[in-house]
C-alpha cells in the first residue's frame, strides 16, 4: 500500500512558542522558534516514513509561509513554501492523500489556549460553521475530509489537540506543551515532545493503513457566520455576493459545499484586511 501524506506545518502549537517575538518574522526569538518547528516536522515525517508512507508533502502554513528552513527539512519529505496560495493552509491537499497531519496547530479565535486565533488575529472574533465554533484544526480538517482525507494527526497544546478530538474521531493527538495563559505554557522538552510526534506519526500510519481512520462525511450546504473584529471589516466584506449581514460584526454566507465554505471565509478574511487603517 503506497500511502501519502499532507502536513500543514503551523508555528504557534510548537513545543516552546508562546509568544510573538517567536512566531513574528521581525520577533527577537523568530530564528530559533523556526528551528523548533522544522525539528518537528521532520519528526513526523520520519514518524510517517518508518511506519510505511511512500511520499510525505509539508506546505509551511504559518504567517509568510517560508518559515520552514529548506536545508534543513527532512531530505525524503518535498516542501510547499511561500504566499499567497490559493489554498493557503491546504496547498496540494488533493484526493490522492491517504491522510493529513496537522502539525504546531493552535486553538481558535477568542478561546483559551496560546497565541490562540483563526486564520487571522486582527480580523476574525469568531467563525461558525453551520452553527459550531471552528478554528484552523476545524475549519481545515473539514475540507480535507470533504476531499476524502481524514485527519490523523495533530499536535499543539491541549485545546488545539481537542478541537481536533470533538470533529474527527480516531485522530491522535499529540499535547506539545500544556497552555497555561494566552502567552504561557508548560512545556515539555523540545526532544521529548519530537519524540511524541514520531511515535504519533508512526501509530497514525499504522491506523490508516488497517483502515481505522476513516475520512467523516462533511455536510452540505454549509451555514458560515463569521464574526468581526470591528463592524468596517464587515461593511467591506458584505461584498462577497450572496452574504448576509447579520449584526454589525457579523457575516452569514452559505456555501454549497465545505471547500467553496473554505474559500469564502477566506475571501471574507481578505476584504476584512482591506479595511486596515
Ligand atoms: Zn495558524
Amino acid at each position: 500500500m503506497n500511502l501519502k501524506i499532507y502536513i500543514s506545518a503551523d508555528m504557534e502549537g510548537v513545543c516552546g512558542v508562546v509568544d510573538v517575538e517567536h512566531t513574528r518574522r521581525e520577533g527577537k526569538e523568530h530564528d530559533r522558534a523556526r528551528k523548533w518547528m522544522v525539528q518537528e516536522v521532520n519528526a513526523a515525517v520520519e514518524g510517517a516514513l518508518r511506519g510505511g508512507a511512500e511520499k510525505v508533502v509539508v506546505n509551511d502554513s504559518h504567517g509568510t509561509m517560508r518559515n520552514l528552513l529548506p536545508e534543513e527539512l527532512h531530505p525524503e519529505a518535498e516542501l510547499i513554501i511561500g504566499s499567497p496560495k490559493p489554498m493557503s493552509m491546504l496547498e496540494g491537499l488533493s484526493e490522492d492523500f491517504d491522510g493529513t497531519f496537522f502539525i504546531g496547530y493552535h486553538a481558535r479565535s477568542g478561546s483559551f489556549g496560546v497565541l490562540s486565533h483563526t486564520y487571522a488575529g486582527r480580523i476574525v472574533a469568531d467563525l461558525k460553521l453551520n452553527g459550531r465554533p471552528v478554528g484552523e484544526p476545524g475549519l481545515n480538517g473539514l475540507v480535507s475530509n470533504f476531499l476524502g482525507v481524514p485527519v490523523a494527526l495533530i499536535s499543539g497544546d491541549q485545546f488545539a489537540v481537542e478541537e481536533a478530538k470533538e470533529l474527527f474521531p480516531g485522530v491522535i493527538g499529540v499535547i506539545t506543551k500544556e497552555a497555561i495563559g494566552r502567552y504561557v505554557a508548560k512545556c515539555p522538552s523540545p526532544e521529548k515532545a519530537r519524540r511524541m510526534i514520531e511515535e504519533g506519526a508512526f501509530r497514525a500510519v499504522n491506523l490508516l493503513k488497517k483502515g481505522e481512520i476513516k475520512a467523516v462525511s462533511v455536510p452540505s450546504p454549509v451555514e458560515i457566520q463569521l464574526k468581526f473584529l470591528n463592524p468596517g471589516m464587515a461593511d467591506l466584506a458584505q461584498i462577497l455576493p450572496g452574504s448576509e449581514r447579520l449584526d454589525p460584526l457579523t457575516l452569514k454566507y452559505v456555501a454549497k459545499d465545505m471547500l467553496e465554505a473554505y474559500k469564502a471565509v477566506r475571501a471574507m478574511i481578505y476584504l476584512g484586511y482591506a479595511t486596515i487603517k
